[in-house]
């Protein structure tokens, strides 16, 4: 074990068997000052090893513990995080940790559908309900006839790539399709992987 000198903090070491009895005082050799070392340290020679190898570890210890939080939180708020820095999407998708718009924040508002003989255009917003930027998604358009068989389906990808906080970006479309006066149109975001910061 190791004792310092109260007097002059040269530090010894010795064996922990030399002071086998509580309340031994001990001579310094430098200065010659004389006390009684702390008792604890002498009860227990065992928790010096223990102490100067956790303190040899606690550093690593340390690195890796936040080396994983931070990765925890890289890797779960990642979606939010490459929302607002899209260059990591890239880098993130290499990784393995894929990104996908989080359609939950997503939603279809003031869908306008407007027919002219066989030209039918639909226009509207896809709102983003939540309060921190989020990544737009693709939409999948259907276009149903009152029997509810499918007269067109298709892919369409709004104005934007992000979305603001309680924003909104638009998209267009414009088809040709015949007797689909009574058609029923359906867009639902597709929770599409991400591989670059346009989808
Ligand atoms: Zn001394």
């Amino acid at each position: 074990m190791l004792l310092t000198c109260e007097n002059c903090e040269t530090i010894f070491r010795i064996e922990s068997a030399q002071l086998a009895t509580a309340g031994q005082q001990v001579r310094c050799s430098v200065c010659h000052h004389v006390w009684a070392p702390d008792i604890e340290e002498r009860a227990n020679p065992d928790n010096e090893i223990l102490r100067e190898s956790l303190s040899v570890l606690r550093k690593p210890l340390l690195i890796c513990a936040l080396v994983i939080a931070a990765f925890s939180l890289l890797s779960f708020n990642r979606t939010l995080i490459t929302a607002y820095v899209p260059s990591l999407i890239p880098i993130y998708d290499v990784t393995g940790l894929t990104i996908r718009p989080d359609i939950s924040k997503l939603e279809v508002t003031d869908l306008k559908a407007n027919f002219q003989g066989d030209t039918l255009r639909i226009r509207g917003n896809l709102s983003n309900k939540s309060a921190l930027m989020t990544h737009a998604a693709p939409l999948q358009l259907s276009i149903l006839d009152e029997d509810g068989v499918v007269l067109h389906s298709q892919r369409l990808t709004p104005d934007d790539a992000f979305i603001a906080a309680r924003s909104a970006t638009e998209f267009f479309i414009q088809l040709t399709i015949e007797d689909a006066t009574q058609a029923e149109i359906r867009l639902e975001p597709l929770a599409l992987r991400l591989t670059s910061s346009r989808p």
